[in-house]
């Protein structure tokens, strides 16, 4: 499962032989010198913390790319313009169109980097990104009710005790009477379940108090739409309450992520779905503690 707007690439700045010989001291992370944070980052530091180091802190180029991480950027890109076209007041572009930026986005990862799981080909993606982009242009996640107000709208605050600005990036906020929607999309292999939408919410939790920054008096709803990578794509759609208590606690949460990341704790956490499509393999392997 990935988001429709992952992180940029981080730019190298040292090489994997310096890390290896533990020449980068730990702390004074240079997520303080960007002066933000983003949920991604954050996220990334609870699965694995040296993935977080070797991204953040040391800003290893990556050695490879996932293709379903270009994919999902590529899709993003699609679905952006379809969103952009609307705004703009224009009629829904042709799925052609979508295909045209589908491939367009792809084409702007590196192809000699690009990983694929036994399972997948360039081809067999771009088949799957036509039936991603016909489900999705058939489908009323196409026609969002109300009024399109941001697409890849950029907010920033405080929202994180004793850390910087979280920085969020919303792939579609909207305004219907007088509720404001923001939706994340996103891909997965399969269907999520009720618990799965639930155990996601952080990031939506988050993204609506940098909303209520700005619209402190409206009702804000959120939900997530998810395409189903599959031969018939579906799409699902889940909403996510917005709890008090669990605001407080995900606030919570990132603020002692943030604290152990200014602390300088870093260690790996080697599981199969870790990784799998980490790009810093090799990295890690002459990381020496
Ligand atoms: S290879 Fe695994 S343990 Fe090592 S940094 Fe990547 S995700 Fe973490």
């Amino acid at each position: 499962m990935i988001s429709l707007f992952p992180e940029p690439r981080a730019s190298p700045a040292v090489s994997v032989s310096r890390v290896a010989n533990a020449t980068l001291p730990a702390g004074t992370p240079r997520e303080r010198v960007r002066d933000y944070v983003s949920f991604s980052a954050l996220s990334l530091y609870q699965r694995c913390s040296l993935r977080y180091f070797f991204r953040y802190v040391a800003q290893l180029p990556e050695e490879s790319t996932s293709a379903s991480l270009v994919f999902g950027k590529a899709v993003h890109r699609a679905i952006g313009h379809h969103f952009e076209e609307l705004l703009a007041g224009n009629a829904p572009p042709e799925l052609d169109t979508l295909l045209a930026e589908f491939n367009a986005g792809w084409d702007e990862a590196p192809a000699d980097q690009i990983t694929f799981p036994k399972t997948d080909t360039r081809d067999s993606l771009a088949r799957l990104a036509d039936r991603i982009l016909t489900a999705f242009r058939d489908s009323d996640v196409s026609q969002p009710r109300g009024h399109i107000l941001g697409i890849e709208e950029e907010l920033r605050g405080p929202i994180i005790d004793g850390a910087p600005d979280l920085l969020a990036r919303l792939d579609l906020l909207t305004k219907s009477e007088d509720t404001l929607s923001v939706t994340d999309f996103k891909t997965s292999k399969s269907a999520w379940s009720s618990d799965q939408a639930t155990d996601s919410a952080e990031q939506l939790l988050l993204y609506a108090e940098l909303v209520r920054q700005s619209f402190p008096d409206m009702p804000i709803r959120l939900e997530f739409i998810v395409f189903t990578k599959a031969k018939k794509v579906a799409i699902g759609r889940y909403t996510v309450p917005l709890n008090a208590a669990r605001v407080t606690r995900t606030k919570r949460i990132a603020q002692r992520v943030w604290r152990a990341i200014s602390a300088g704790h870093f260690v790996p956490s080697p599981t199969p779905m870790n990784c799998q499509g980490c790009p810093y393999r090799a990295a890690c392997r002459q990381w020496s503690g």
